[in-house]
């Protein structure tokens, strides 16, 4: 079979929603023994409650990933693993003027120092099966910087650069590192700003937004796991240092 993960143990934050559950379930359907790391508790087990009664193998743990002891005290449970994907993260509106020191520390927690905690926690379990792939959830706000959006194309910016740098760091270990830069994805992470930033307009944004993308839509969470299936995959042993935009053509057919 293509893409197989037999045999292999990966580990998807904020996998208990949106891109992270399509990335737990397809890795699942796969043959990887996948887990669920997210804060949501009931999320998390529900996840790993779908996947199993599927056939597939997988277990919840319910975390914050901003916090590094928590973080640690899982990935030791988790034992040696082949796969890390980086996905947990929050959404933030604001330029600099009005983005609060609060909101800018809890956006940088929660979507930079979570990537920098499970790299931590991850790649000493990686280099004891001699090798192992991360994939981390950029955005194409990493590379473009999205208008409003100053915390959070700050803080994707920064898992752009942890991925290059996590890649020549590890070159000799074998373990690869890419990240994807998706552009809008339909997840509760994009209904829940839609319902509290645009309430009773909610329809009516959601095709504003669809539209921005060239293709005329925004992407399926699958679509985001199909990628993520390719890279973690043996298949592309050959890519590491990678920033793949999938973004219906936003970053170079707008203009
Ligand atoms: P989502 O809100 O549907 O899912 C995110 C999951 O992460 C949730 O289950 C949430 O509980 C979990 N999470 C959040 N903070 C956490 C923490 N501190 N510790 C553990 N778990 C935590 O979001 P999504 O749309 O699936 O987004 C997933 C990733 O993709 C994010 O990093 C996001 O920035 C990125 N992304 C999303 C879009 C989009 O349009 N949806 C576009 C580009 C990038």
């Amino acid at each position: 079979m293509l893409f197989s993960l037999s045999n292999k143990k990966a580990a998807i934050t904020g996998s208990g929603s949106g891109i992270g559950l399509a990335i737990a379930q397809v890795f699942a359907r796969q043959g990887a023994e996948v887990y669920i790391l997210d804060w949501n508790e009931a999320a998390a087990q529900e996840a790993a409650n779908s996947i199993v009664a599927e056939g597939g193998k997988a277990s919840a743990y319910a975390c914050d990933v901003s916090n590094q002891a928590q973080i640690a005290e899982i990935f030791q449970k988790i034992g040696p693993m082949d796969i890390l994907v980086n996905n947990a993260g929050i959404a933030h509106i604001g330029t600099a003027e009005t983005t609060t020191e609060a909101d800018f520390d809890r956006v940088m927690n929660v979507n930079v120092k979570g990537v920098y905690n499970c790299l931590f926690a991850a790649i000493p379990l990686m280099k004891e099966k001699g090798g192992g792939v991360i994939l981390n959830m950029a955005s194409i706000a990493a590379t473009i910087g999205i208008p409003d959006r100053f915390a959070y194309s700050t803080a994707k910016g920064a898992v752009l650069t942890m991925t290059l740098a996590t890649a020549k760091d590890y070159l000799k270990q074998n373990i690869r590192c890419n990240c994807i830069s998706p552009a809008r994805v339909h997840t509760p992470f994009v209904d829940g700003f839609l319902t509290k930033n645009y309430p009773g307009q909610e329809a009516e944004m959601y095709e504003k937004l669809a539209k921005t993308q060239p293709i005329g839509r925004m992407a399926k969470p699958i679509e985001v796991a199909y990628l993520a299936l390719f890279l973690c995959s043996d298949e592309a042993g050959f890519i590491t240092g990678c920033d793949y935009p999938l973004d219906g053509g936003f970053t170079r057919l707008n203009n």
